[in-house]
């Protein structure tokens, strides 16, 4: 095949390393748009249950395809509640359809309120069906070959929503089945607390003490750690999905990434549920990343993260989070996973001396193209996919507002 990439900057492809792709059916919903993380999922707990496999299927297609138009060619998802008959199998469907990389998660919740956890009982499920499940989902779905196109993770939700005896349970299964392990953790203060109170640990010392570290380990968010956790954590090669747009719309705090990065910690990007970014633009959140540590920094001190440093972190940081040599970065022997960006943009005027820093330092803009193993899933700045978007659009927005109006 010859791809004439004339006036066009060529990139690897994205790889977003934390999402809920079902909360696009929440996104700006009034009530949680000023809350922080508690409060919000006490809010959206009680509405995401009243989700359809149908409303799963028409929530991964949108959050793909629009991680697809920012320039993402494999995506992890997330996702830990399975209402009303919803499955995996509905987002693997989904995803084949659209034509992007996708590492589905078998997520989890066994801790409900009236065992003390947050959310809603009705949202918790039995940790033996969550086991068996798990190991169904692995044996159905997971593909580890080269160029695979779908794989799957074992992802308990969090500290508050899941019992340390499923977390161990969890992490016994994924090194049995040779799968990879992913929860959120060290978010926010409140989840800070919640460990020291009822674990008598902080959050990275409970994830290690039920064997939750490792290279074949990475958590959501990693906000709230010390020196001493961040040199554990290098010293076993666990990771950290960086979700700054996510940390700034919960005002939950923000994470230590320049220390993670002089540590040798892994380090990969997600854009996070649509519901605490509302967006998936995942070249947007590759700049949220290059400003907030910028943000972050001591002023004055040294030069600041690097466009190139940021995009780094969304391509090789990405792939080596979810445990991929086969993608990352453009060369002989690997996945034909790239976008473009088209340079005679107006948002481009003037930056043309180095496009690679101004597809980041620039406004964010929508890929041209995203092919994923050579394949077109955006092609000319239109989706390849789907024949009618704008009437499967309406069908997403028909679903959004049924969902709210019922929790009304
Ligand atoms: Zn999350």
């Amino acid at each position: 095949m010859v791809f004439d990439a004339t006036d066009l900057l060529v990139l690897p492809g994205l790889v977003n390393t934390h999402h809920h792709l079902y909360q696009t059916l929440t996104r700006a919903l009034p009530g949680a748009q000023d809350s922080g993380l508690f409060d919000w999922l006490r809010t959206l707990y009680p509405i995401w249950a009243r989700m359809t496999p149908e409303d799963v299927d028409l929530a991964t297609r949108t959050g793909l395809l629009e991680l697809a138009h920012s320039g993402c060619t494999t995506a992890f998802d997330h996702q830990y509640l399975w209402p009303n008959g919803s499955s995996v199998a509905d987002q693997v469907a989904a995803a084949h359809e659209i034509g992007i990389r996708f590492h589905v998660s078998r997520g989890s919740m066994s801790l409900g309120e009236s065992d003390g956890g947050l959310p809603p009982d009705s949202v918790v499920e039995e940790p033996d069906t969550i086991l068996a499940d798990t190991i169904r989902v692995i044996d159905e779905f997971h593909d580890p070959a080269p160029g695979s196109m779908t794989q799957v993770v074992v992802a308990p939700c969090s500290p508050f929503s899941v019992t340390p005896e499923l977390m161990r349970a969890s992490a016994e299964l994924a090194r049995d089945k040779g799968v990879r392990l992913h929860t959120h953790l060290a978010e926010t203060v409140d989840e800070e607390d919640f460990c020291v109170q009822r674990f008598g640990a902080r959050p990275i010392q409970y994830a290690e003490d039920l064997d939750w570290a490792g290279d074949d380990v990475w958590y959501a968010h990693g906000v709230f750690v010390n020196p001493a956790e961040i040199t554990a954590m290098a010293a076993t090669g666990t990771g950290v999905a960086h979700c700054p747009t996510s940390n700034m719309r919960l005002a939950s705090g923000i994470a230590p990434v320049a220390a993670y990065l002089e540590a040798g910690v892994p380090v990969g990007l997600g854009v996070d549920g649509s519901a605490s970014n509302d967006g998936s633009h995942l070249l947007a959140e590759v700049r949220q990343a290059m400003l907030l540590a910028r943000l972050a920094a001591a002023p004055g001190i040294g030069p600041q993260m690097a466009a190139r440093t940021a995009l780094e972190l969304a391509t090789l940081g990405g792939a080596r989070l979810l445990g991929r040599t086969d993608i990352g970065s453009l060369e002989p022997g690997k996945c034909a996973d790239f976008f473009t960006l088209d340079l005679r943009r107006l948002e481009f005027a003037g930056a043309l001396h180095d496009p690679v820093a101004a597809a980041v330092l620039c406004a964010p803009v929508p890929a041209r193209d995203t092919y994923v193993g050579g394949r077109p899933v955006i092609s000319g700045g239109e989706c390849t996919c789907l024949a009618h978007e704008e009437h499967w659009i309406d069908e997403h927005n028909r679903a959004a507002l049924r969902l709210a109006e019922s929790a009304g």
